[in-house]
């Protein structure tokens, strides 16, 4: 597997596992069980979390399904915003950690930014990790201005900026990315595949088509072209496990690159960051 830098040194794997809308449905429960423990027997040992996800239902499945591995992979979670403050935030913390059934977060993020002043949330994870609960922390959903607030508010010990970035979500090559590459901290790609949607998306059903591969294979490793880049798709069965851990190895020609770049054209100014 394919890995990726955090600050300081520590790899992890370019491709991870989102877990967004799992552990919500009794009926999909022993598939989505499946399917996470397959994607770390694969190498997508990083897996994204969250308290607000089916208010702790999708914590409680990863927790049920990885527990007896818990040395074996890279485990993300994320804070309400409200929960982000100085006299909230390791309350959450240890929710989320024993609705995992753990000891620590390996990294645990701002879920989008709120009312509680960046600086208050930057000192309120550090004393989290000084205590052990997590290993790292960074954000989520902050824009360029945002992430130069958060750094000259005392914020500059975070380690990645998690954003919605696919093929129709490009904003963030306009300013965003070059200011986390410049700072060498990753980004985290979101809804990589558009939740679904890019699926079915026309060009890419061609490209795929002619390359032995899927239209999500193809999204992902659109994706996973920049360096510094680790994607999260959700996949709730098998299949879509083993067809987005492939997905790392496909190397898009520059036919394909341009036929990309004329259907999903790059920004050409700054747009705001989006956000699911
Ligand atoms: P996504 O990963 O782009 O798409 C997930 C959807 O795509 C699911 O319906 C899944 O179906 C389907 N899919 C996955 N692999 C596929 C494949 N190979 N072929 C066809 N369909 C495939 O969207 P997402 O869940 O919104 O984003 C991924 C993760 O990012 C989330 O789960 C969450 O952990 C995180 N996230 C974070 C934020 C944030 O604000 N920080 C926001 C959104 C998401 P099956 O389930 O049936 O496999």
């Amino acid at each position: 597997m394919r890995t990726v830098s955090l600050p300081g040194g520590e790899q992890v794997p370019a491709l991870g596992q989102g877990t967004w809308m799992m552990g919500e449905r009794p009926d999909r429960r022993s598939d989505e069980i499946a399917a996470l423990r397959l994607g770390v027997d694969l190498g997508m040992t990083l897996i994204d979390t969250a308290e607000m996800y089916g208010e702790g239902a999708a914590e409680e499945l990863i927790g049920e399904a990885l527990r007896d591995v818990r040395d074996t992979f890279f485990l993300v979670s994320k804070a309400y915003p409200q929960n982000a403050s100085r006299a909230r935030l390791r309350a959450a913390c240890e929710a989320s950690l024993r609705r995992l059934g753990t000891d620590r977060l390996d990294l645990y993020l701002l879920h989008w930014r709120g009312s509680v002043p960046l600086g208050e949330t930057a000192e309120a994870m550090e004393a989290l990790r000084t205590a052990g609960k997590i290993r790292h922390w960074g954000v989520s959903n902050l824009d360029t201005r945002d992430m130069e607030e958060l750094f000259a508010a005392g914020g500059d010990g975070c380690a990645v900026d998690q954003i919605l970035y696919n093929l129709t979500r490009r904003g963030p090559e306009h300013d965003l990315l070059p200011w986390l590459e410049a700072r060498a901290l990753p980004a985290m790609a979101y809804s990589p595949v558009e939740q679904g949607r890019l699926v079915a998306d026309t060009t890419l059903r061609r490209i795929a088509e002619a390359i032995g591969a899927t239209p999500a294979q193809v999204a992902l490793a659109w994706t996973l072209r920049r360096s510094g880049m680790i994607a999260i798709p959700k996949a709730g069965t098998a299949a879509h496990v083993r067809e987005n851990r492939a997905a790392v190895d496909l190397a898009l020609s520059a036919e394909d690159m341009a036929a990309l770049e004329a259907a999903f054209p790059p920004p050409r100014g700054r747009r705001p960051l989006e956000m699911l």
